[in-house]
């Protein structure tokens, strides 16, 4: 095998609490992890010369090893001695910087893709464990579906029979937010309201999409909807159009919304790009590997 095609997905957070702060600055989280249909497309080659070359669509993207994919591919050829290079494309389709896990989902799929393409032999797990030096969100990348996430955000628990399928209306503002800056303004002891974990996991078992859109919580828009109203308006919009529930995913500032009818998703679509200016907002649907057949719409 010389070539190798991948999807890398994004994933949004349906939930998404912050516990504490270790003394080393790091903040335990608990936050449920779902994939989403959109995908950046990623395609990688082997090659003799012993390098890492990236090309993406997107002009203005590093494509040296500040890129999560180019890291991905280095510990790879690093951990296990290859001495030959590979050449990866980046399709990106997810907006980038916008609490959709963009570049760690490509790291991901990168290292997933290598594995297969120079016959590493690497399990799942070891992928994992091997992913998590370069970034708490890849381990679940790479585990995708429903899942909760502890710890850092590492300690993943994959939930059976995940997320009900739904529609996904995405709505990314025209505004960059720093993760880092997002989790240093964060004031825990004055969060009022923090989402109830359980009880979505159980709705979830339900199926119930009206229950779980209630449900959704995520305790950063305590600091980013003070700087960014925007956030709280394309919520508010959501729900006037249609949506069980809307939320900021993770630490911004893509705003999404679940939707049960896909015409009522679309619909919301077309309003909030005109009414608010928008070009990064469209539909995607919930994805989960082992249920997708089974998924009633
Ligand atoms: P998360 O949800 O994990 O916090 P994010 O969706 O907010 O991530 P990314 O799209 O991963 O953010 O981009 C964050 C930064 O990472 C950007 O400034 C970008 O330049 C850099 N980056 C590195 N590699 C990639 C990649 N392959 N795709 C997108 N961004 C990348």
């Amino acid at each position: 095998m010389h070539e190798i095609k991948l999807r890398a997905r994004a994933k949004i957070n349906l939930t998404l609490d912050v516990i504490g702060k270790q003394s080393n600055g790091y903040h335990t989280v608990c936050m449920i992890m779902q994939t989403l249909s959109l995908y950046d497309g990623i395609y990688i080659k082997r090659i003799d010369k012993p390098v890492i070359r990236i090309k993406s669509n997107l002009d203005w993207l590093p494509t040296d090893e500040k890129n999560l994919a180019y890291k991905g591919a280095e510990l790879l050829r690093d951990t296990f001695h290859i001495q030959e290079g590979v050449f990866i494309y980046l399709d990106k389709k997810i907006p980038v910087a916008a609490g959709l896990a963009g570049g760690s989902t490509d790291c991901a799929a990168v290292m997933v893709g290598m594995n297969k393409l120079f016959k590493l032999g690497l399990s799942k797990k070891r992928l994992m464990e091997l992913s998590l030096q370069l970034g708490t969100d890849i381990p679940y990348c790479i585990l995708q579906g429903t899942a909760l996430a502890e710890g850092l955000g590492e300690k993943l628990t994959p939930i059976a029979n995940g997320c009900p399928f739904c529609y996904v209306l995405l709505a990314k503002p025209n505004i960059s937010i720093s993760t880092a800056s997002v989790y240093q303004a964060l004031e825990l002891e004055k969060i009022q309201k923090h989402p109830n974990t359980k009880e979505m996991l159980f709705q979830m078992q339900q199926k119930d999409i009206t229950e779980m859109g209630k449900l959704l919580c995520n305790v950063l828009e305590t600091v980013t909807i003070p700087r960014h109203n925007e956030i709280a308006l394309l919520k508010q919009k959501m729900l006037i159009l249609g949506a069980e529930g809307s939320l900021m995913s993770g630490s911004g500032a893509t705003v999404f919304g679940l939707f049960k009818e896909k015409q009522k998703a679309k619909e919301a679509e077309y309003i909030i790009k005109k009414e608010f200016g928008l070009r990064d907002v469209f539909v995607t649907e919930i994805w989960n590997k082992r249920k997708r057949k089974h998924f009633h719409k």
